[in-house]
């Protein structure tokens, strides 16, 4: 089944306003360079509304890098969704592994933020992956069917529509090393099956599978050309508009 192309990248703690503003602008003309594949960048919460404002009718789509579970109230620090839908932003990225490992945020946290973004017609990019430890104990496939099946907790098969899926194994985070194409892929085969295992068929074939860790211009080609991949999550190489091009112009 064709699954429509993803490159996202997360701009994590970096650029000023400013900053922010000049490379969504000059990242905003690939979109209509290459109109078959969805293109996001994920700027801070602060740029969220004038880069959202700089590249309005671009076509490039912009998302939070992290969201709230309520609508509102006594949460001091988040950003919920009628806040984020206000400024454009459609889509927002969730468990992403500096929040898990850094910030404690668990599967059930995640999970609940997972529902705020559907519930406030939010797509969600599910983050999952294993730490080196988790890999070289064999657990890989053991971590992320937890973090599957706890993340997607009471998430049903209309829901699964607009969930996205990140696979961005921890040791591979702005570390330089890539996983293999082959160690990707068998990761993205594994969760297609576990979608399969949890869903309809339908839903495994057609739900989006991204890989993240390390992504670069030249190793993006060789990733997308694996069955199972459909798109980035890119961190440092999105934060200069010629690698993120390169990236989002693989071939
Ligand atoms: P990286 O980050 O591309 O710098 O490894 C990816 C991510 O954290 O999403």
């Amino acid at each position: 089944m064709e699954r429509r192309p993803f490159i996202a990248g997360n701009w994590k703690m970096h650029l000023t306003l400013a900053e922010a503003v000049q490379l969504a602008q000059a990242v905003a003309p690939t979109c209509a360079a290459c109109p078959d594949r969805d293109i996001m960048i994920a700027p801070s919460f602060t740029s969220l509304a004038a880069v959202c404002a700089a590249v309005k009718g671009s076509g490039l789509q912009v998302g939070a890098q992290n969201i709230a579970w309520d609508r509102e109230g006594a949460y001091t620090g988040e950003i919920s969704s009628p806040m984020l839908k206000d400024l454009g932003v459609s889509l927002a990225i969730i468990g992403h592994s500096e929040r898990r490992h850094i910030f404690g945020e668990d599967n059930a946290m995640i999970n609940r933020r997972l529902h705020g973004a559907l519930d406030g017609d939010i797509r969600p990019i599910l983050c999952i992956g294993e730490t080196l430890a988790d890999r070289e104990a064999g657990k890989t496939f053991a971590v992320l069917d937890t973090q599957v099946r706890e993340g997607l907790q009471a998430v049903n098969s209309a829901q699964m529509e607009c969930v996205v899926l990140a696979y961005e194994p921890v040791w591979a985070i702005g570390t330089g090393k890539t996983a293999s194409k082959e160690q990707a892929q068998e990761v993205h085969a594994f969760l297609r099956q576990l979608l399969a295992a949890m869903y309809e068929k339908t839903v495994a074939e057609t739900v989006r599978i991204l890989y993240g860790g390390s992504v670069k211009p030249d190793n993006i080609d060789d990733l997308m050309a694996q069955p199972d991949i459909d798109g980035a999550l890119v961190g440092g190489a999105a934060l200069k508009a010629e690698s993120f091009d390169r990236i989002a112009r693989f071939r």
